[in-house]
């Protein structure tokens, strides 16, 4: 008995171990099996695609250029999406790098200064993919950039400005769209007060233009009136940066056909505060027109000043030749403005002549005749004004010399000097 019960209790021990040993067996393979699928589950993960657009830099009016994404890839690609048609997520990024798939968005017409976000849109055919069919094995992010619109002016640069024709900008002003700042003769951006032409110029620290005040001439000291015929000519934009360098201005009798071919230099010539002067359209000697020829010849020029100028009308007036009648005083409808310096500088076409005749005879009162149409002139005009002022005289319009000798000028009156 004492056998039998003995052999029992080792047969169930027998059996508790051996199935101590399978539980053991099938953990192991379960825990095996379940790091291997966890494994493969890190390993291949989701594959995620991203698009980010190219950043660009363009200026204010131009085209905006075709943006496309650049295309980065994270994880498996050969993994296929589609069973039936065995595209894989490599496809679709070839798909995608065709710029197939979405689209470039970015809110400007590219006019305005400015940074705008460029977004990237996935079609909605994708991004519902994405979202179902293909969720866990591949995802796409979408990035943004950013386009900036520079201004059409130019590019700081420190303190210098470099213009978008890639000077810097010297001895002028730059209006840019947070203000109007004013760069010296070293082209660096001023501060505090500043004389500026025929203005008193003040900006704030960061260079801002805050106030501008118009100061007179003296009266007590020598002023010479210059004028100039028959243009604006194509090289006036030289005597207008030296007028402006030393805050000296002049006269300009201009006739209409020209005021249209240079219409920029007109608005410069009334931006330096230089006068407006009409000397007729088709430079006829007006005194052999009738009351509505000269009229014609008067309006039209008169007309097309204004239109340069944005409304500023001509002041005075000079004809062509010097001819005067009864009927033109009586029809021109300005002062009739002559001369009392002829410097010939049409006939002698030199420059040192030029400057020999105003040196020798322009004295305080004088009204000086040039003509900026032809090159020796203006290049005598541009020596002349330093010399002129460092001799000490001011140079002014001629309404500027009347006013200052207390004369009223009227219209169809004569006027040739303006000596004390
Ligand atoms: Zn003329």
């Amino acid at each position: 008995m004492k056998n039998t019960r003995g052999r029992k209790r080792r047969n169930k021990r027998r059996i508790i171990f051996i199935c101590k040993i399978a539980v053991c067996f099938a953990i192991c393979v379960g825990v095996i099996f379940g790091l291997k699928a966890a494994a493969e589950m890190v390993l291949q993960g989701e594959s995620k695609i991203i698009l980010k657009p190219v950043g660009m830099e363009i200026r204010e009016g131009e085209k905006i250029p075709e943006i496309k994404a650049n295309i980065m890839v994270e994880g498996e690609q050969d993994i296929i999406l589609d069973k039936k048609s065995d595209k894989t997520i490599k496809d679709l990024v070839t798909e995608l790098k065709k710029g197939e798939n979405y689209t470039v968005i970015c809110q400007t017409d590219g006019k305005t200064e400015g940074s705008f976000p460029v977004k990237i849109v996935l079609k909605k055919e994708l991004e519902k993919k994405l979202k179902n069919e293909w969720k866990g094995i591949v995802s796409i992010k979408t990035e943004t950039a950013t386009l900036h619109v520079k201004n059409a002016v130019g590019d700081w640069e420190g303190k210098k400005f470099k213009k978008a024709n890639g000077q810097y900008a010297v001895n002028e002003f730059v209006q840019l769209k947070d203000g109007r700042y004013y760069f010296d003769e070293n082209g660096e951006k001023v501060t505090g007060q500043k004389k500026i032409g025929v203005k008193q110029c003040v900006f704030s620290e960061d260079g801002k233009l805050q106030s501008e005040k118009f100061i007179g001439i003296d009266p007590t000291k020598p002023m010479i009136a210059i004028t100039f015929d028959d243009g604006p000519g194509a090289e006036a934009g030289r005597i207008l940066d030296v007028l402006e360098k030393y805050n000296a201005r002049a006269t300009f009798f201009m006739v209409g056909p020209r005021v249209n071919t240079y219409p920029e230099t007109v608005k410069r010539i009334a931006a330096l505060n230089c006068e407006l002067g009409n000397h007729s359209t088709n430079h006829p000697k007006l005194t052999k027109l009738d009351v509505a020829g000269i009229q014609r010849e008067i309006q039209t020029t008169t007309d097309a000043i204004s239109k340069a100028t944005g409304g500023r009308k001509p002041t005075v007036m000079r004809p062509p030749f010097g001819a005067v009648n009864e009927t033109v005083k009586q029809t021109v409808g300005l002062p009739i403005i002559m001369w009392s310096v002829d410097t010939l500088d049409w006939k002698t076409r030199s420059t040192q002549a030029t400057i020999d005749s105003v040196l020798n005879n322009a004295k305080d009162g004088s009204i000086v005749l040039m003509h900026d149409i032809h090159k020796p002139s203006v290049d005598a005009a541009v020596q002349l004004i330093p010399k002129l002022i460092e001799r000490g005289y001011q140079l002014v319009t001629v309404s500027e010399l009347a006013q200052a000798r207390g004369i009223h000028l009227e219209n169809g009156v004569k006027y040739s000097q303006f000596y004390r």
